[in-house]
């Protein structure tokens, strides 16, 4: 390959972004590091910066901003705070590709400036595509923009469409493990605590998702990541719980074959994927034993008990801002959660309260969503206060 590819990677202090420190660490050849930005943890960024010397650092925390400055004197490191500094960061000429690995609604404005600077985006951030996916899907055709999914589940999808892009999806099978609760009942579910729920059986990841992972919460998100990912209608979608994680989702095309992407659960796979398509680099990754998994199975989720499936496929059929005000709502309730200010089941119930008191805009302009996300947080934050 003659030019290193230039990485910028949005919240690189979280569990992918250090998962992607990893991969990048084992092809110097192959990627060159440009942007490293964190949110709040300076200590880690600062480690992360000496180590890999990229060109540029933004913590999104502007008081911690001298820290940073002072601990990279003498680095010829670049130091920035504060989110347009985010925004900024991502448009300079020697970043090719960014990695949207933040959390929550946070990532949707800087992935917009990405898009708009014609830069590929390697897409962690679900929520991006959940808040806004009809407004990014069409400014990425716009500018000839590739999103590549990091999600494992998408990019089992986009793995088993190399070759295929010609051929119409029949319907995708999106794999969920189930998470702690499986199999539990809501009276089971009353008396979940904080600590069962961020004990996920498979995947080490971030806080939130761990909370969205037990709830359903982030099956349900991902269901409307796909619609917009491979533009599919919501009955050419369908969840299976598959409890070992090791088929990471399925498509079946009009013929009726179908094909599913394996592997151990391990996120550097997908990772590496997204930032190396179309080319697979060589790993040490640990390879999967069939006599490690003599049973691979599968049930359908229970939608009466885990309601957030449902109600993301309801906003993701009623198109709008509908799904920006449930994301608002479930990040609200999940941090309401992890500050042990509500119950488990009280998540769903918020989200599904907001839902049906917000007004739904239709055709939404970039501030329809901004708007639609303010008035949902501030209902959210209301309903707590009761
Ligand atoms: P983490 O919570 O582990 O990391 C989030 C990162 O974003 C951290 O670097 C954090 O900085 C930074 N950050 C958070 N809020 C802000 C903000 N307001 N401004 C600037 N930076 C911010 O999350 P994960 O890595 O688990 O998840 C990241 C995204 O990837 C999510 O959208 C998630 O759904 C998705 N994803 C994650 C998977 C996983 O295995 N973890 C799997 C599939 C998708 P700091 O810590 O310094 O405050
Ligand atoms: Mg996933």
């Amino acid at each position: 390959m003659s030019e290193k590819i230039g990485i910028a990677i949005l919240g690189s202090t979280g569990s992918i972004g250090t998962q992607a420190l990893e991969v990048i660490e084992n092809r110097p050849d192959y990627f060159d590091l440009q942007v490293l930005t964190a949110g709040k943890n300076a200590d880690l960024l600062i480690e992360q910066a000496k180590k890999y010397q990229p060109n540029t650092v933004v913590i999104g925390d502007e008081d911690s901003y001298q820290k940073v400055k002072d601990a990279l004197w003498g680095e010829n490191i670049h130091v920035y705070c504060g989110e347009d500094a985010l925004c900024q960061v991502v448009e300079a000429t020697n970043v090719h590709t960014v990695l949207t690995a933040l959390v929550g609604y946070a990532g949707l404005k800087p992935t917009i400036h990405a898009i708009e600077a014609g830069k590929t985006i390697a897409l962690a951030n679900k929520e991006t595509l959940v808040v806004a996916g009809e407004f990014i899907t069409k400014l990425a055709k716009e500018k000839g923009v590739n999103i590549y999914p990091v999600d494992s589940e998408h990019s089992a999808i986009f793995q088993c469409l190399v070759g295929e892009f010609h051929n119409p999806i029949e319907k995708i099978y999106l794999t969920a493990s189930g998470g702690p609760f499986r199999g539990f009942s809501i009276s089971d579910l009353q008396k979940v605590t904080l600590e069962q729920a961020l004990k996920h059986p498979n995947w080490s990841m971030g806080a939130k998702i761990t909370i969205d992972s037990a709830s359903l919460m982030n099956k349900g998100l991902e269901v409307i990541e796909a619609k917009w990912l491979f533009n599919l209608k919501p009955e050419q979608i369908d969840v299976i719980v598959h409890p070992q994680s090791i088929v990471h989702s399925l498509i079946q095309f009009q013929d009726g074959s179908m094909k599913a992407q394996m592997g151990l659960p391990d996120m550097k796979l997908p990772i590496q994927y997204a930032l190396s398509y179309p080319n697979r680099l060589a790993t040490n990754f640990p390879r999967f034993n069939f006599m490690d998994y003599p049973n691979l199975t599968f049930e359908a989720p229970n939608r009466e008990v885990f309601k957030n499936l449902d109600l993301a496929y309801r906003v993701m059929d009623e198109l709008g801002t509908s799904a920006c005000a449930l994301n608002a709502a479930n990040e609200v309730a999940v941090d309401a959660f992890l500050n042990k200010k509500i119950s488990f089941l009280e998540i769903g119930e918020l989200n599904e309260t907001v839902v049906n008191e917000t007004k739904n805009i239709l055709n939404p302009s970039y501030q329809d969503y901004v708007n639609s996300d303010q008035n949902a947080r501030e209902k959210a934050l209301q309903l707590l206060r009761k």
